[in-house]
Formats: C-alpha cells, structure tokens, sequence
C-alpha cells in the first residue's frame, strides 16, 4: 500500500475526525507521533495537536536512519543511509490514539512510515524498515492465505527495579531476590500499582503479577491478544515503567542479564492460532475514563476457534494447523534466535543454565527443560525470547516460520517428556540452540524461510546493524580480559 491510497482510506478518515472529537473532549495539547526502530526503540516526534489534521494527511518527516536508531558502524560508514538519502514520512495510524495517563494533557499515536513522497525510486511506497508496518502486512497476508488464521500471542515481560547511585549509575535492586515471595513483592508495591494503574488506562488487561528471581526482578502479565496488538501492548508497557522509574527516581532496567549468578529477564511468548472472532471484540473495561469506541480499547480474546485447542483423545496434544506451525517454529528455531535472542547480553543467560533458560530446539508439555511448550491446553510458549525483544520483528519472523510449517505440514516430532539433559545423555540427539549473536546472525543468513518474516530492506539492516554491534563487542578489551590475562 502506498502513501496515498493509505492516507486516503475512508475507514481512516472517519477516525482521523474521531481523534479530532477526543482531542477537544480531553483538553489534548500535544501529540506524540512514534515508530519503533529495528532494535525495538520507541522513536518519533512531537506535534501541537492544533495540527492534527495537516499532520494526519502530510504526515511527519524524520531522517531514513532514524529506523536504525544508529547511522555509523564500527568503520564509520553508514548503514545504507547517508546524509543525502531522503527523508522518511510518518502517517500517523489514528486507532491508535491513547492519552497519557501521567501527563494528560498529551496523547500518542502509531505511525506507519513510508518513503518520501518526492522520491525518484518508489516514491510514497511503504518504507521496509518499518517493523510495525511490515507485522501489520505480513499478519494480513498470512491471514489471507491461510483462510483467516491469525496469531495471538501473550508475552511475559521479566525486568528489575533498580536503585541509583549518586552517578545515576545502577546500584543494586530495588528488593531482595526470592522469588515467588509475596514479602518482596510488598517491597515493590508503590512501583508496580503504579504501572498497574498506568497499564489499565492505556488498554493493558493485567491479569497477575509476581516476584522473580532477581534482585528487583517483577513479572506482570496482561492478557494476550492479536500479535501487533500484544506487540504495541509490550512497547507501552516499557513506556509506562520508563515513566514510572522517572517518578521513584529508580531504573526500569529490560536489559537480558545485569547480574552474574541470578536470573535474566526473559519474555516468553505464548501463542496460538485462531479463526474468526472478529466480531468478538470486548472492551477492557479497566478504565471508564479511557477511550470508548478505539480499537486500542478492545481485544480479541477467546473470540473465535483456537486451532492450538486439542482435537483428538490425548487431552495437550495440539491440533493439526497448530502442530505444524509448531513444526515449523522448531524447524526455524535456530535462525530466529537471531531475533528472539538478539544483544551479545542475551547469551548470557543462555549460558547459564542453571536458571532454566532453554538452549535446545526441542518441545514438550509443561517440560522446562525443553525450548518451546504447551504450557496449557490451547497455547505453545516459546522460552528463549529474552527481554530485549523487538515484539514485531518476532512476531513477523514467528508468522513466517509458522508459514512454512503449515505448508509443508512440518513435525515437530514427539514431545520430550524427560529432562531434556538426561534424555541427551541418553543419545537423543537435538539441535542446540545458537551460543552467541555470531552464530545467531548466521543462522538466520543460512534460513531464507526466517528471513520472509523481514522482507525488504528489514534483513539487510537488522543483520548489518547486529553484525556490527557483535564486531564492536568482539574488538572490545574487557576487564575480564585484564583480570585473566595480565599477568600469564
Ligand atoms: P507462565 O505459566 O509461563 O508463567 P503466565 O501465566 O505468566 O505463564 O503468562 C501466560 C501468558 O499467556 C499471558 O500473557 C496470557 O494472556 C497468555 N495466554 C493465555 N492463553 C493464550 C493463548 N491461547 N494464546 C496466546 N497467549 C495466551
Ligand atoms: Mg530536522
Ligand atoms: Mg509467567
Ligand atoms: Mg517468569
Ligand atoms: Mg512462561
């Protein structure tokens, strides 16, 4: 879809005078127009909401490099966009329309980016480095091609609370780690009712909440909904604790792994396949205030049939579309660690096992030991996803190995149902899953079904940007090094 034809949609329309209406209804000064860069950065601009009108049909101009969040690598060279390059445009996507609630003067939006419209080359067309864009794209297609089936998925964001130092530097967590204990859970209890309240008016449906491992480590988890939708759901979920963190003085650190000797933040997704249930939408109903009538305020949930859901005699076992996306999510799982483990910090926690973190590509039910399991009937939780995530490069390159194992009726195998170290030291033999980005990154260079999930110029940047971050990490002398090697 090009510039126009997508500014112009009627349906658009209708909502670009509704945004109009909530703006004077809720005395809105200011909007924030965002996108989210490949490294899952929320990015964008500012704009007086006077402007809405001329901004929703012109849209915002930002620096193509923008979308990489970084324009140099390690040589000094840029990645495929220098200073001569155009300019991006940012078409803001009026169902996304949500106040803050911390600052309720102010409103933001999603935009869809597109090339310049005053390009030479494709002028106006959609901009392939725009990850939320090309999820949106890629679920539709995979929809149409697979006679309504679309993804949802539910995340479980781990993160610590972190205390400041006098430097702002990070000084331990903000609570003691046990995990589990509801003790240091009340340590965190100003922090975390105040994401929960943030949460609720911004559209998350909260479910639970609990401790973890860590120092500071909290999980809370929201319902699970449509892929872009939970994706959105989990970017103004950082949003909200970066907001939060402001307020206590404190840090919201999503970083993989902080701490040698205690647990990473991971974030497992949990997904499952449905048909219908369109017209099963149910508001949230957390907030009276909130925003009646934006899709933002609705979720699909249980609406519809879950191809995930048994459909034989064995009570876990997954039905038939739902075992062949897992096949294929097996298959491709070595390339989509490149995504789902995607810093040179996430393989820390990969190499610390004793803290469950799964390193085969392998499945079972409720087995922790395995990289992927039915966690419940009706869903599949994929383990190695850590904190870091971009949830729409995931959700794209999850769509596309989920693609390829429908078409190619993929099998999973059987499901392991022994500790997956013990069955291996059996003789089961089982792929393992990439021990650091280099790997990683060649994985996915090696899998071209994966690399579906990033059409365009998305592959060329993410594996460009990440080669280089793994290059930068593997020039760097660490104290580490010193430590070990000074004196030999
Ligand atoms: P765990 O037992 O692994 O700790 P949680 O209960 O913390 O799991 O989180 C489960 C997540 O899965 C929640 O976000 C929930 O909304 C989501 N979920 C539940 N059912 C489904 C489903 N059918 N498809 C996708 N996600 C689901
Ligand atoms: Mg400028
Ligand atoms: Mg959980
Ligand atoms: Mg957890
Ligand atoms: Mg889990």
């Amino acid at each position: 879809m090009d510039i126009e034809t997508y500014v112009d949609d009627p349906q658009r329309q209708e909502l670009v005078k509704e945004v109009r209406k909530k703006i004077d209804e809720l005395g809105i000064e200011y909007l924030y127009l965002q996108f989210v860069s490949i490294t899952g950065r929320i990015m964008g601009k500012g704009i007086p909401a006077d402007h809405w009108e001329s901004v929703a049909k012109k849209g915002f101009q930002l620096v193509y490099g923008a979308t990489v969040n970084l324009f140099l690598n390690r040589h000094g060279e840029y990645f495929g966009y220098g200073p001569e390059a155009a300019e991006l445009v940012g078409i803001p996507d009026p169902e996304t329309f949500m106040q803050l609630p911390w600052d309720k003067r102010v409103a933001r939006m999603y935009c869809t980016l597109f090339r310049n419209r005053e390009e030479k080359q494709d002028p106006g067309g959609f901009l392939t480095a725009d990850c939320r864009g090309n999820l949106r794209r890629l679920h539709q297609d995979f929809q149409k091609k697979h006679n309504g089936l679309q993804l949802r998925v539910g995340t479980e964001p781990e993160m610590m609370w972190l205390k400041k130092d006098e430097n702002g530097k990070p000084a331990g967590g903000y609570s003691e780690p046990y995990c589990y204990h509801i003790d240091q859970f009340e340590s965190l209890r100003p922090v975390y009712m105040k994401v929960m309240e943030y949460s609720r008016k911004m559209g998350l449906d909260m479910i639970q909440g609990d401790h973890e491992d860590a120092p500071g480590q909290l999980e809370l988890n929201w319902m699970y909904d449509d892929v872009l939708r939970n994706a959105d759901r989990l970017t103004t979920y950082r949003q909200i604790c970066a907001q939060v963190a402001r307020e206590f003085g404190i840090i919201a650190c999503f970083m993989t792994k902080p701490f040698m000797g205690v647990s990473a933040s991971g974030c497992h997704h949990n997904m499952s396949l449905w048909r219908g249930g369109e017209d099963h939408l149910r508001p949230t109903g957390n907030d009276p205030d909130n925003l009646p009538g934006m899709r933002e305020n609705y979720m699909y949930v249980s609406g519809g049939d879950n191809t995930f859901m048994p459909d034989g005699d064995d009570p876990q076992m997954p039905g038939k579309a739902g075992l062949a996306a897992i096949g294929g999510i097996v298959h491709h799982l070595r390339a989509l660690t490149a995504v789902g483990s995607s810093t040179v910090n996430s393989y820390r926690r990969l190499w610390d096992t004793g803290f469950w973190a799964p390193i085969f590509a392998d499945w079972g039910f409720q087995n922790r030991t395995t990289g992927l399991r039915v966690s419940a009937p009706g869903r599949f939780e994929y383990r190695s996803v850590d904190s870091m995530v971009n949830p729409y490069l995931m959700g794209s390159t999850i769509l596309a190995a989920a693609d390829d194992g429908i078409d190619n009726n993929l099998d999973p195998g059987k499901p392991e149902e022994r500790n997956i170290y013990e069955a291996i030291a059996a003789g089961k033999d089982v792929k393992r899953l990439p021990m650091n980005l280099g790997e990683a990154l060649q994985a996915l260079e090696d899998d071209e079904v994966v690399q579906r999930g990033m059409p365009g110029e998305m592959y060329r940047l993410y594996s460009e940007y990440k080669r280089d971050e793994w290059e930068r990490f593997n020039h760097t002398v660490t104290e580490w090094d010193v430590k070990t090697y000074l004196n030999c």
